[in-house]
């Protein structure tokens, strides 16, 4: 995120806009606008030399009233109790929107995960897990991966809860290793889901996908996917990935003519999303600056990397061609870039509706979980289709209906969601 944005700040205003377009109460505005409880707290490491390291750990609970806490936790150097706040409020309107029995939940953890080795960064699992076990649980919290966090992760934390709670749990987390109470389908839900939610969009606005291009942002799990599902699942072509270089400290984009292979460059990719720049170069690829990827000759734009890149001056070098911008990350574009979007307009797939693929699969995780029984993954991206594909159609309704954009109109299905639930609970009658 650019140093002058800050995520909880935008989470924020984001919502005061359809809290206001709704004419919300004032209480329940400002009861929606704070987490309801956050937890800071200290992980002492004994890393591999000896020395003894303490990295900061966060969890942030901001809305439970239509079930446990969810959302993943993040493993990044520039981590912050703001940035977890507000990843931890996009969490609430996400399982809202999605319509599945869940809260806003996230935790994070300021590392940098590609620095440290295996044994390290299991001890900070289990030493994250030693912090807030009596705080998390499958009916209170349930975390999950994210940004700089992997299943492996998941599975020594789901371990180390069950040792600590004493019976084998493996609801608490979800994103964990399939054999090790996984779900099929997890780890292409994200970037898959971002894909069913361009088809319907492009079927909105009448537009070939079998004649569409795409330029991505990113070249994590969720932009993986997402090339991958915009090729193989709508015909498209993809005009470029970018990707964070860790060696150089710097973005790349990689494109060719034609469309990128994602698969290929999958196998040139290190577990760390650092795509090999000199294979990619003798395959043929032109590799710019990490900023160009906005500039592509594109139908479809999806940022899928990181908070605030889609801002007041990126936004001005997108092309003419650019119909549809479907938000694969959390946070990706500023209130400037909405801005943009609607005076050119644009259709914006939002953050929380567009990578909603990734939490819905969690939830049928845990459902997997409680069953013990687990289901193919045609059976679990089949039901994730249905349940994205509803949840598309009724934003896309209340936008049509309500004369508002995308993103004001998902905010107002998620948060009358929220409120009905908290108002069926008693909350709002003073029993909070
Ligand atoms: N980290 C993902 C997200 O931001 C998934 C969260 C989850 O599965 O709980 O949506």
């Amino acid at each position: 995120m650019p140093k002058d944005i800050n995520a909880f700040e935008l989470a924020q205003k984001q919502f005061d806009r359809a809290a206001e377009m709704l004419n919300l109460d004032p209480g329940v505005r400002e009861a929606l606008r704070w987490p309801m409880r956050e937890y800071s707290f200290r992980i002492p490491i004994r890393m591999d030399d000896g020395s003894i390291k303490v990295f900061q750990g966060f969890r942030v609970q901001h809305n439970d009233a239509r079930g446990p806490n969810k959302g993943g936790i993040r493993f990044h150097p520039a981590e912050t109790f703001d940035t977890v706040r507000a990843l931890a409020t996009w969490m609430t309107w996400k399982c809202a929107v999605a319509d599945i029995p869940l809260g806003g939940g996230k935790g994070g953890v300021v590392c940098d995960p590609s620095t440290l080795s295996l044994v390290e960064k299991e001890q900070i699992c289990r030493g994250w897990v030693g912090a807030m076990w009596k705080n998390i649980g499958p009916r209170n919290d349930v975390p999950a991966p994210d940004v700089g966090t992997t299943p492996q992760m998941m599975g020594w934390m789901m371990d180390e809860y069950s040792r600590l709670v004493g019976e084998y749990t493996p609801g608490v987390f979800t994103g964990k290793p399939v054999g090790s109470g996984g779900s099929e389908g997890r780890t292409e839900a994200t970037g898959f889901g971002v894909i069913y939610y361009v088809r319907e969009a492009l079927k909105h606005l009448e537009i070939d996908s079998t004649k569409a291009v795409a330029a991505i942002e990113g070249f994590g799990n969720v932009a993986q996917y997402a090339a991958i599902g915009f090729i193989e699942l709508l015909g498209g072509t993809v005009a470029c990935v970018s990707c964070w270089d860790r060696h150089e400290k710097k973005s790349f984009t990689y494109s060719k003519k034609g469309g990128i292979d994602p698969r290929f460059l999958i196998s040139i990719t290190d577990q760390y999303g650092t795509i090999d720049k000199k294979a990619a170069d003798q395959a043929g690829y032109l590799v710019e600056d990490g900023e160009e990827w906005i500039t592509k000759e594109a139908d479809v734009l999806i940022p899928a990397a990181i908070e605030g890149h889609v801002n007041a001056e990126t936004v001005k070098k997108m092309s003419s061609r650019v119909r549809v911008v479907a938000e694969g990350a959390n946070g990706p574009c500023t209130l400037e870039a909405d801005d943009f979007f609607k005076a050119n307009n644009i259709f914006n797939i939002p953050d929380f509706l567009c990578n909603a693929g990734g939490v819905t699969t969690s939830y049928f995780e845990q459902v997997q979980n409680d069953m013990n029984y687990y289901w193919t993954k045609d059976a679990v991206l089949e039901r994730l289709d249905t349940k994205l594909t509803l949840a598309f159609n009724a934003v896309l309704e209340t936008s049509i209906k309500e004369k508002v954009y995308m993103r004001d109109a998902a905010y107002m299905v998620s948060i009358m969601r929220v409120v009905k639930a908290m108002d069926l609970r008693g909350w709002l009658h003073g029993t909070w």
